[in-house]
C-alpha cells in the first residue's frame, strides 16, 4: 500500500479505494471527524494518541520539531525525521469562536478554536476543550494539549486546561 501525503481531491480518491476494499483499520481512519487517508508516513501519531501521549516529529536534518507531524520538514524539506514526545504544554496566542460552523461542523457548533505555542517551537491550532470555561479564556493563558476522544470515538487532539486528563470523553 502505498503511503498518503496527497491533495485533499487524491485522498479522497485514497478514501474511496479502501472502503470499496473494505480494508482493516490502518491508523489515521481512528482520527478526527473526518479522515481522508488510513495509512500515511506518520499515521504512528494515531498510535500515541491512543495511548495518550502527544507526539511530533522532528527533522533529522535541521532539527525543526513539528506538530502536527509531518514526513517531510517545512524548513529544510527533508524527509528524514524522528518521532519525537512533546509534554503538551502551551501558552495560548490567539482564539476564536465559532458560531456558523462549516457543514461537517455543525453538530458541533459553536466551539472555540485556539493557536498556541509549544515551548519546543510549533504553533498549533486546536480545537478549544469544552471543559475549559469560556470566561476564563484569556491570550497567554497557560493551556495544555492533550489527547482526546470525540463524541464519534476516533481520536484527536484539544486544549484543555493544564491539570485536565487526557482521554476523557470529551464533548468537541
Ligand atoms: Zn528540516
Amino acid at each position: 500500500m502505498e503511503e498518503s501525503e496527497c491533495t485533499p481531491f487524491a485522498l479522497c480518491l485514497l478514501q474511496n479505494d479502501f472502503a470499496f476494499r473494505g480494508l482493516e483499520q490502518l491508523g489515521f481512519e481512528r482520527f478526527g471527524w473526518v479522515s481522508y487517508a488510513s495509512q500515511t508516513r506518520i499515521s504512528k501519531f494515531v498510535d500515541y494518541l491512543q495511548e495518550g501521549k502527544i507526539y511530533g516529529t522532528k527533522c533529522k536534518e535541521c532539527g525543526c520539531v513539528q506538530f502536527p507531524p509531518r514526513a517531510h520538514c517545512v524548513r529544510c524539506l527533508s524527509s528524514s525525521f524522528e518521532w519525537k514526545e512533546l509534554a503538551g504544554d502551551c501558552v495560548l496566542i490567539t482564539y476564536t469562536k465559532v458560531e456558523a460552523a462549516p457543514s461537517m461542523f455543525k453538530e458541533q457548533a459553536p466551539y472555540l478554536l485556539g493557536l498556541a505555542e509549544l515551548p519546543e517551537g510549533p504553533k498549533v491550532f486546536a480545537w478549544i476543550d469544552k471543559t475549559v470555561p469560556e470566561d476564563r479564556i484569556n491570550i497567554g493563558m497557560k493551556l495544555k494539549l492533550n489527547p482526546t476522544k470525540l463524541a464519534n470515538g476516533n481520536l484527536c487532539y484539544a486544549l484543555t486546561l493544564p491539570n485536565a486528563t487526557s482521554l476523557d470523553k470529551r464533548q468537541v
